[in-house]
């Protein structure tokens, strides 16, 4: 058995949130137990200096034909393919820049599918794993061209779904049969993600209680219906993080927290993409109360403008938070590393990887208990992944959340931080749910 992991960003290639860190951490899990690969776009952004050239073929959508090629490259054992693209590969960016997203995605990751198609006949591959809505077509170009490969697509995030407008059928090729409410149609809008739902053999998301809450009007965006339809193929597994590679570094993790730590006011920290899911709004509300408790707050963050400026604002203001706006790698983990709590207040979140940093990294979560975070954090009981969770997502709850952590006696958190530290946050157990699928499907 063949498989192919198909994400439109993998760490540490390209990256912009936690899927990138998914499509690195998962195939290498799985390499120990399968004949895994990697395919991504080759972006314009990236270096490709290493890059060895391994194939070139073409395309063709209604009638254009694109010429594709493929680079590869090798990382901790797994073989990445790049997909080099015309439209695909010439943005500075995975999806867009400061005027929004690129008006040619549709076009840029039609190609990508279908070149993943090609790849995946050219490589006998018998499983291709899909992931979000940038891989969802090969769904349908599978089943529509009867090629007999099996597919295993998995949602990260239902918010994104990859909506155009309906004329992008017809420059991907697209037969019109498929802009139906079984199929691609979206409130008269094509909608990407509804491919991998509907022609997917199996549909996984990220962790057991998002697999149930998107079954739901409040978290189903729009797809609960449809998704309600598809239940039966629907499975959720937990993500785990790539403790072996990727967060290791062979140091001595208690060690540096020692060195970095101001013993004085306990540090909180928050590191996210700033978009409404990650529970800005909340956390700004609450502001002027958790400022009066004896806390120093960092927020490394990127993202949307009007959030940024009212942090910028904010840290003005207060001399205990201190804001960095940007992406930066390095100092998110020098954060994780510095800090005593982590806040994640998201109003929604498919699984969440920080709080499995967090925690390696003997850093105690604070947490809305929605989703992933409500399967990997827990406050009542003795059960690994300790930390502080909240139900309502409510100024009261969140602050009293707050306190609750800043209640906690020295011993009392040293305690959860040891008993943290011998939990497993790794992919191994999720990586064997996944292997039992494919296997389930050849
Ligand atoms: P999402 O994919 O919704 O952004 P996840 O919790 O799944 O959220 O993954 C977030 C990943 O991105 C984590 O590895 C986190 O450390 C990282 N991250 C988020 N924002 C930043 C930032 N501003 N700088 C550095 N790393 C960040």
């Amino acid at each position: 058995m063949k498989i192919l992991f198909a994400s439109s960003e993998i760490y540490p290639y390209a990256k912009t949130g936690g899927l990138a860190d998914v499509s690195s951490a998962l195939p290498i899990a799985l390499k120990k137990y399968s004949n895994i690969s990697r395919v991504m776009p080759l972006y314009g952004c990236m270096n490709t200096e290493k890059f060895a050239f391994y194939d070139d073929f073409s395309v063709s959508l209604d009638g254009n034909t694109y010429s594709i090629q493929v680079f590869k490259d090798e990382k901790k054992g797994v073989c990445s393919y790049f997909i080099k693209a015309p439209f695909l590969s010439e943005t500075k960016r995975l999806y867009g820049d400061d005027k929004g997203d690129y008006k040619n995605n549709a076009l840029r990751f039609g190609i990508f599918c279908m070149a993943i198609v090609q790849l995946s006949l050219r490589l006998n591959i018998t499983v291709i794993h899909l992931n979000d809505w940038h891989t969802a077509l090969v769904a349908l170009f599978v089943k529509d061209l009867e090629l007999g490969l099996k597919t295993v697509f998995t949602i990260h995030n239902l918010a994104y779904q990859g909506l155009f407008d309906a004329t992008v059928l017809e420059l991907l090729g697209i037969p019109s049969k498929y802009f139906t409410m079984e199929s691609l149609e979206f409130y008269e809008k094509v909608n990407f993600l509804k491919a991998g739902i509907a022609y997917s053999d199996i549909i996984t998301t990220v962790s057991p209680t998002y697999a149930k809450e998107i079954l739901t009007p409040e978290f189903g965006c729009g797809l609960d219906g449809f998704l309600r339809q598809h239940q039966h193929k629907l499975v959720g597994i937990l993500n785990g993080i790539d403790t072996i590679s990727q967060y290791n570094d062979e140091i001595n993790l208690i060690n540096i927290k020692a060195k970095y730590k101001d013993d004085t006011l306990p540090l909180f920290v928050m590191i996210t993409r700033l978009v409404a899911q990650k529970g800005i709004d909340l956390l700004i509300d609450s502001f002027s109360s958790l400022m009066q408790e004896n806390i120093n707050l960092f927020i490394l963050g990127d993202g949307d403008a009007h959030i940024t400026q009212k942090l910028k604002e904010l840290a003005h203001k207060y001399e205990n938070f201190y804001f960095f706006s940007g992406y930066d790698e390095k100092l998110s983990h020098q954060a994780y590393t510095a800090a005593d709590f982590l806040l994640m207040p998201s109003t929604f979140e498919p699984c969440g990887l920080n709080q499995f940093i967090a925690m390696y990294y003997g850093t105690i979560p604070i947490v809305h208990s929605v989703g992933g975070l409500q399967d990997s954090v827990h406050e009542k009981e003795i059960k690994c992944g300790r930390g502080i969770g909240y139900k309502n997502q409510t100024k009261q709850e969140f602050v009293s959340a707050i306190k609750r952590a800043l209640a906690l006696s020295k011993q009392e958190r040293k305690k959860i931080v040891a008993f943290n530290r011998h939990c497993d946050f790794s992919f191994h157990k999720s990586a064997l749910k996944y292997l039992k699928l494919y296997k389930s499907l050849v």
